[in-house]
């Protein structure tokens, strides 16, 4: 190491008996950030959540909550593996949070049915199917009339048959980080609301976050900033990859329970319904930047396909629409970048909510496996 390095090296080391803070810091309080910070926790770690808004405020609470490896893979690939080993984490994973923050979670293990208007629809169907099968997933094929009895409510008319994913689920995002917050917060782990990031500085021995608190001295530094992580001013590191926010609508309307037992897909429109009783329909796929507006025109495009597969929703207009931001990336980074000093997880883009158990056990592995617990 250079001269000027030692010294900064030495400078970082004394402000850190200043300000000396947990171990790792942990930067955005989504679901990705908190689920790490907490995985952590559990092994023994103390962490820092700096989160620039409200804690699970961006994506993690616009998310639909689809666990749905059966809607989101297309075949065979590392993607695939980790949706569908998260996919296998997710009961535990609720259990033990609503056991550590004594609050209850809306988890449904309710499978998914996509259903198909023609013969056409079915062969594509099948097709998929055939290949996700080649990557573990598991599905069967759901005659029409089957779908009629079961599925009530479902367009009858021109109804080609379906096929349904028994190991599709749903959990409400929202009740998930409100949890997860609660259960780091009994667990020792400070988060710090309305306290965003400036700058990373990473060093052989640790690294620095620059914040509304100050400069801090860690051991590690784990980027969690959904669409925003390259935002952040990074030095003594490698650049980290662009990450950029896919802009997404999801109306909702008020229904009796029961409306949407499970998943429902036709097409590129989903839907799903909470214990709350809200019936959610989505969602858009917009490359427009942080533009938080709402557009009519997207919403009643939504409704439209929504009313197609349940047509009483057309006698009813959506009491709810609202807008979130994938973090999409050249790809998902989980794990160490340039050094053992600095991890990343972010680049989840439509599956943060699905692939949270997994990318938190994953970067603790990592951390485990590289430093060493104070
Ligand atoms: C419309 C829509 C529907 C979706 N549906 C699903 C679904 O059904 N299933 C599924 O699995 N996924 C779904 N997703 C994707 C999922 O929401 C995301 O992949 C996931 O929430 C990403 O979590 P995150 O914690 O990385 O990001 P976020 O929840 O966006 O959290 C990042 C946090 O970092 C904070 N931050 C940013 N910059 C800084 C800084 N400098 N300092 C401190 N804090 C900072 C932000 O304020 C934010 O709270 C959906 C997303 C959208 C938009």
């Amino acid at each position: 190491m250079s001269q000027d390095g030692e010294a900064e090296n030495l400078k970082a080391e004394e402000q850190s008996a200043e300000d000396a803070d947990d171990s790792i810091a942990v930067i955005g309080g989504g679901l990705i950030g908190l689920s790490i910070a907490w995985e952590l926790a559990r092994a023994g770690w103390r962490s820092t959540v700096y989160e620039k808004g409200r804690f699970g405020g961006e994506a993690s609470w616009a998310a639909a909550g689809m666990l749905s490896p059966g809607g989101e893979v297309e075949g065979p690939s590392a993607l695939a593996s980790l949706a569908i080993e998260s996919r296998d984490l997710y009961g535990r994973f609720v259990e033990n949070l609503e056991q550590a923050s004594g609050l209850g979670i809306d988890y449904q293990e309710c499978g998914g049915l996509d259903l198909a208007y023609s013969p056409e629809e079915l062969r594509v169907l099948e097709e998929r199917a055939r290949v996700q099968a080649a990557a573990g997933i598991e599905s069967r094929p759901v005659t029409a009339a089957h779908i009629v009895a079961f599925w009530p409510r479902v367009r009858r008319e021109g109804l080609a048959g379906g096929r349904f994913y028994p190991k599709d689920g749903v959990v409400n995002p929202q009740e998930l980080v409100t949890a997860l917050a609660k259960a780091c917060r009994r667990a020792g782990i400070q988060i710090h609301e309305n306290c965003a990031a400036a700058r990373v500085e990473v060093f052989e021995k640790g690294a620095t976050v620059e914040s509304c608190r100050g400069t801090a001295w860690h051991d590690a530094v784990v980027i969690a900033a959904g669409a925003w992580s390259s935002d952040l001013e990074m030095r003594g590191a490698p650049a980290i990859p662009r990450a950029e926010p896919v802009k997404g609508h999801l109306i909702g309307y008020r229904q009796p329970e029961h409306t949407c037992a499970t998943i429902v897909r036709h097409r590129g429109t989903y839907l799903l319904q909470r214990a709350n009783g809200l019936l959610i329909a989505g969602a858009s796929v917009e490359h427009v930047g942080f533009d938080r507006e709402l557009r009519d025109e997207i919403a009643a495009g939504l409704a439209g396909e929504a009313a197609f597969v349940f047509p009483h929703l057309a006698e009813t207009a959506p009491s709810e629409v609202w807008v979130g931001f994938r973090p999409e990336s050249d790809g998902l980074h989980i794990g160490a970048w340039g050094s053992k000093r600095l991890l990343l997880a972010y680049g989840h883009y439509r599956n943060g909510i699905l692939l949270a158990p997994v990318t938190a056990a994953r970067i603790a592995a990592e951390i485990n496996a590289n430093l060493q617990t104070r």
